[in-house]
This record gives C-alpha cells, sequence and structure tokens, in this order.
C-alpha cells in the first residue's frame, strides 16, 4: 500500500473548520478520556470492521468491488522513528463528501444527543464518554495529528482524499492519488505515548479489545530486531471467526465477554447472555447479551436509532436490526442474530413484514425473558442490580406487549409495606404467598416517591388489618399499573380506589359510623360546596383527619399534576373527601359555632388531604393565610 498522495487538479485542497460540535467533542475527549486512552485503539479497529461489512453487504450485488484488495482485513503497524501507529482497512472507504460528513461533523446522533445532555455541569459528566465510546475522534488522546487516507471501493485511484487535522479546530482535505481502496488511518502520537509504539503492546491491545473482530487483524511478525517495515510479514493477532458460530462448549466466558465488549457501546462486563441455535424449517443462531450498566442512549431515551442488535445473514453483517428484532421495551438488548434463511439483499422495509422474521422476533423475546428469569432466580445480586438499570424499561412491556404481560410482571419486584424502605423489594409471587386469608386483591398505591407512597393515609385501614400494600414511586408505575388489571388470576387494587372489602361487622360499624356523622358531613359538604364532589366517613383512616377516594378508573392526582405540567390535558373532576369522624379535627368543626373558622378548618382537611396525594393546591397563599390565623387564633 502506498502512502504517498499526489495533488490532481479538482477539486483543490482546502482547510475547513469541523462543526462546532466536533470541537466541542474534541475538547472533552483529549481532556477526560485520559484514564481509558487505550480505546482509541478498539473505536479505530471497530470502525475498520464496521467498513469491512459495508463492503461485504455492498459487493453482494456487485463483486467486481472485492476484486481488487483481495481479503477483507485490517493491519495495524507502528513506525518507531516516525512515532507513527498506523490503522488501515481493505473496507468500503469514503469519497470526499463522506468525510466531509463523517469525520468533518458529527455523524452519529448519539453523539449529538450525548453532547446535548451534558449540558453545564461538564466535568462530572464527560466520565461518561468512556462508556459511551466517541468513536473516531478518540485518535486525538493519543495523537496531535491523524491522518487519513481513503478511497471508495468502486472509485478511481485519483479519486482518493487525504484528510489531517491536528484537532483543534480546522483540518485540510486535499484530493489524492491511492492505490488501494479503503481506509488508512495515521496516527502521530503524541509525546509520552511511546508505549503505543510497542508491537508487543499493540498486540495485547487487540486481543484485549479486538479479538472477536470477525475479519483478520494483521500484524507485523515481531522479530525483535528493528527491520526494515517495507517488506514486513503479516500474521493475523486475532481469533477472526464469528464467535455465535462456534459451539457453545467451546466458548469461554472470557470468549463470551470480550465478544460482548467488541460490539461497541460498553466497557462493562455484560450481567449475563444467552446463545442459542434453532435447527428446523428456518434455522437461525441468537447470542444476547443483558447489559449491568444503562447505556447512554437509553438513559436519553434515545427511541429514535436503536444500535446494538446486530442481523446477519449467513455471516454476513446485513444491518442493525435492534428495532425489526426485538420490542421497544427490550431494547437494553445487545447481540447478534444470524439468519440462514433470510435473503442476503433483503432491505428494512421487507424486513419489517417478513414472516421469519416475525419468528426470530418471537424467540429473542422468549430468549430475553428466559434470561432475565434466571438471572433473578440464579444470581439475585446481579438481578437487582439489573433492575435498577432497566427495570422501568421492563414495565413498558406490560403495556406494549400484552401477550408476555404475566411473564413480564412475574419478573418486576416493588417496594411494599413490609419492607424497611425503598430498596426492599417484593415480587408479586411473594405478595400473594403472603396474602391475608380472605384477601382477595393485590393492593398498591401510586405516589411521586417512596416518602408520599408509604405515607398514605389510605394505609392505614390496611395496617391495622396486617394487608401488605405494594408503593410505587416511580412515574412509569401509574400508567403500567393502569393496564396491569391481574395477576395470577388475583385483580391489582389502588387503595383510594372503589370500595374496601369489610366483614359484616366492618360494614355494620361503617353504616353506624356515617349515620351518627350526618349532621358533620352536611355541614362539611356546604362549607366546602364547589369543591368536592362527595364527602364521606373513610373506612379505610384511623390515625389521619382525611384523605382523597378515587373512582375505579380516575387517574391518580399527582399524575393527573404530572400531564398537566407537560401540557396534555386532562378531564378535570371534583375530588371526594373520605374523613375519619373519631378525629380531633372532626370533632372540632361539629363544635364550633364560629361559622368562619369552621371553613378555615374544612378547606384545610380538603387541602392536606390533597397535600398527601401529591395534588397540586388551588391557591397556596390562601392556605398559609388559613394556617396562620389558625395559628394566630
Ligand atoms: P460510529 O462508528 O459510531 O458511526 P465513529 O466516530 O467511530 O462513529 O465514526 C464516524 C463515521 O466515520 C462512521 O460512521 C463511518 O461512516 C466513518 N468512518 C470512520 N472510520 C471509517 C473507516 N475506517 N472506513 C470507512 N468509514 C469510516
Ligand atoms: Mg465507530
Amino acid at each position: 500500500m502506498t502512502t504517498e498522495t499526489t495533488e490532481t487538479s479538482a477539486p483543490a485542497s482546502e482547510t475547513r473548520r469541523f462543526e462546532a460540535e466536533v470541537s466541542q467533542v474534541l475538547h472533552l475527549v483529549t481532556h477526560s478520556l485520559y484514564s481509558h486512552k487505550e480505546i482509541f485503539l478498539r473505536e479505530l479497529v471497530s470502525n475498520a470492521s464496521d467498513a469491512c461489512d459495508k463492503l461485504r453487504f455492498e459487493a453482494i450485488g456487485k463483486p467486481e468491488l472485492l476484486a481488487g484488495e483481495g481479503e477483507l482485513r485490517i493491519e495495524i503497524s507502528h513506525d518507531r522513528d516516525a512515532r507513527t501507529v498506523t490503522i488501515r482497512d481493505t473496507g468500503i472507504g469514503m469519497d470526499r463528501g463522506e468525510v466531509i460528513a463523517n469525520i468533518g461533523s458529527i455523524a452519529s446522533s448519539g453523539t449529538r444527543r450525548f453532547l446535548e445532555a451534558l449540558g453545564e455541569n461538564q466535568k462530572a459528566d464527560a466520565r461518561l464518554i468512556g462508556q459511551f465510546g466517541v468513536g473516531f475522534y478518540s485518535a486525538f488522546v493519543v495523537a496531535d495529528r491523524v491522518t487519513v487516507l481513503t478511497r471508495r471501493a468502486g472509485t478511481p485511484a485519483e479519486a482518493g482524499v487525504k484528510w489531517e487535522s491536528d484537532g483543534r479546530g480546522e483540518y485540510t482535505l486535499e484530493p489524492a492519488m491511492l492505490e488501494h481502496t479503503g481506509t488508512t488511518i495515521v496516527l502521530h502520537l503524541k509525546e509520552g505515548e511511546d508505549e503505543f509504539l510497542d508491537g508487543w503492546k499493540l498486540r495485547a491491545l487487540v486481543r484485549k479489545y479486538s479479538d472477536h473482530i470477525a475479519f483478520p487483524i494483521r500484524m507485523p511478525k515481531e522479530t525483535g530486531k528493528d527491520e526494515k517495515k517495507d517488506a514486513p510479514e503479516w500474521e493475523t493477532v486475532n481469533d477472526a471467526s464469528a464467535l455465535w458460530t462456534r459451539p457453545k462448549n467451546e466458548i469461554s466466558d472470557e470468549d463470551y465477554r470480550g465478544f460482548y465488549k467488541s460490539l461497541g457501546h460498553d466497557f462493562n462486563d455484560p450481567a449475563a447472555w444467552t446463545h442459542n441455535r434453532v435447527e428446523g424449517s428456518q434455522s437461525f443462531t441468537t447470542l444476547l447479551y443483558l447489559p449491568s450498566q444503562p447505556p447512554f442512549d437509553l438513559l436519553m431515551g434515545g427511541r429514535d436509532e436503536r444500535k446494538g442488535l446486530k442481523l446477519y445473514i449467513r455471516r454476513v453483517f446485513v444491518m442493525d436490526a435492534a428495532e425489526e428484532l426485538l420490542p421497544n421495551y427490550l431494547r437494553f438488548v445487545r447481540g447478534v442474530v444470524d439468519a440462514d434463511d433470510l435473503p442476503l439483499n433483503v432491505s428494512r422495509e421487507i424486513l419489517q413484514q417478513n414472516r421469519q422474521l416475525e419468528r426470530i422476533r418471537g424467540a429473542c423475546v422468549k430468549r430475553v425473558l428466559d434470561l432475565i428469569d434466571r438471572l433473578s432466580r440464579e444470581e439475585p445480586e446481579k438481578f437487582a442490580a439489573f433492575l435498577k438499570a432497566f427495570g422501568n424499561t421492563l414495565k413498558e412491556g406490560i403495556v406494549e406487549d400484552p401477550s408476555n404481560r404475566e411473564r413480564i410482571a412475574r419478573l418486576l419486584r416493588f417496594a411494599s409495606t413490609r419492607g424497611e424502605g425503598a430498596a426492599q423489594t417484593v415480587s408479586l409471587d411473594d405478595y400473594i404467598g403472603r396474602m391475608q386469608p380472605g384477601q382477595d386483591a393485590i393492593w398498591y398505591v401510586t405516589a411521586e416517591s417512596h416518602a408520599a407512597a408509604a405515607g398514605s393515609p389510605q394505609l392505614e385501614a390496611f395496617r391495622g388489618k396486617g394487608i401488605e400494600v405494594l408503593l410505587m414511586s416511580d412515574r412509569i408505575d401509574e400508567w403500567m399499573v393502569g393496564h396491569l388489571h391481574e395477576y395470577a388470576g388475583k385483580p391489582l387494587r389502588h387503595v383510594a380506589k372503589g370500595e374496601l372489602p369489610l366483614d359484616e361487622a366492618e360494614k355494620k360499624q361503617q353504616e353506624e359510623a356515617a349515620q351518627a356523622a350526618a349532621p358533620l358531613l352536611e355541614r362539611l359538604k356546604k362549607l366546602l360546596e364547589g369543591k368536592v364532589q362527595e364527602v364521606r366517613v373513610s373506612a379505610r383512616l384511623t390515625d389521619s383527619p382525611a384523605c382523597l377516594a378515587l373512582a375505579e378508573y380516575e387517574m391518580a392526582p399527582h399524575l393527573a399534576r404530572l400531564l398537566r405540567e407537560a401540557g396534555q390535558a386532562v378531564p378535570e373532576s371534583l375530588p371526594t373527601l373520605e374523613v375519619n369522624p373519631r378525629h380531633a379535627l372532626l370533632q372540632r368543626i361539629a363544635a364550633t359555632g364560629d361559622d368562619t373558622q369552621a371553613a378555615d378548618l374544612a378547606t384545610l382537611l380538603l387541602e392536606q388531604a390533597q397535600l398527601t396525594a401529591g395534588a397540586p393546591l388551588a391557591d397556596p397563599a390562601a392556605f398559609v393565610q388559613r394556617i396562620n390565623r389558625l395559628l394566630a387564633g
């Protein structure tokens, strides 16, 4: 291969500025990736491998594209004298426009989102860059000048492009005569980065990060002597086989972990994986991983671009197909699917209606849910960490995937009145196993925080009866539980909704209490006219004076508030107030002859019920004045 370049007439060489965001990334990368600087090699090799994948795919229709360069491969070499490390691939290459679009601006929308998310506290968040991987720009962590020589497959030698930059805001572009198609990246190492001018060190890094790249990675044979580099003898240093095609018993855990990391986007070990081969009228292989930490896109709610699950057809990479292969609520899954029987020239549109793919998709969902289930039984600690990272994503499945609702619900964990704090959680099966004799429902309360849920006055009667209540305080819970009407044949019920199940004696007591309080209820209705729909005696309260009750299909007040704040239309309805006539405050309202004071007390009763339910106060200033009148009085 030649590194010589010659000017051709047009287009002329030019200096361009990076997009503003690129400069920002470059600054961050060079200043924060320092502890992980060796990942530049992983990132560049991963790009080289992607480029080989792309060429192999394009060559299906145009075999002549593969003719020139021979085998698809990656070559890594170094030059002590010139202080350079060079990564070359025989992949797809780039034309001038592609170079500008892909390297001069931020090509990956993931990187863009990352930047948007960085916000003000750049230092703290910059740690994430390491986990996230910023691809090509990581070259500037170790190099103060990077040269890219690239020629797109299928274009003539004079269509080559030379790109060069010191990573400080500008880059130059010029036409170059390149003998070979593909891409060569030359890193001119910074002062002090000499450790990478060592063949053994580079080899060790390739093995650590890129052993499972499915194309051969070649390096010059180490002879011990500093040989002339123009005629090196190349040897393959990686495994270069598609890991998932090997028999399971020949693959070690270390191999599986290494492969996971080579898929990109995560530095950490996976939490678990499942590797399966289905043989039959339709054969395919799946290797699916659960990450142990949320990747960046997921934090960002990145739904538009989902990478991480690669579709291969008979070992040829076809496309990132997470959306086609898995429902959205399993978007954290990484891995590969290799199908034997799909046509190689399949397009995304065709894929979306393909019946074979539907089967594969069904199998993937089943495998993943089985895998999570296994993790929950065999590795409780890892499972807890997994749920912390992805539990809320999984909950979306209750709504999104009705056919697996019960299976997903079994995997979820909730805080409960039996647990100590938010961290101690129970499964629905645990809950059912502890139900009181005669209890026929799974009770829960939703609120905007764990403390608010645990402090709900509606729980008092349940505590009195020893009935456990699930405490739900994730934003998604209200929505999720609205779709989970029952589990294992038991209905799920909100503690504030509808009638409580009372035995005969309790019913009688309740009626008597209501009768005795009839004049008080009348008075409260008058005092709160226009503010409440109804006032009634509560069976839910033992210690608190009042709470709100909800109709069967009414939205919890805290959620209604959130939705309104988000600009959504939520039907307005007056609340139903439940009171506890035994409470001193109620007795005081019944006893006072002062109508102004009675009005203050009644309004406060309603307001405190609203506050504990997470509903907004209609007039906070008036609320404060009322309190002050009573405190001063
Ligand atoms: P990502 O790989 O996540 O897309 P990178 O920053 O690593 O982001 O690379 C940016 C883009 O530059 C790639 O998407 C690709 O289009 C292009 N690119 C980088 N390296 C190569 C290469 N060796 N051959 C061809 N294109 C490349
Ligand atoms: Mg990349």
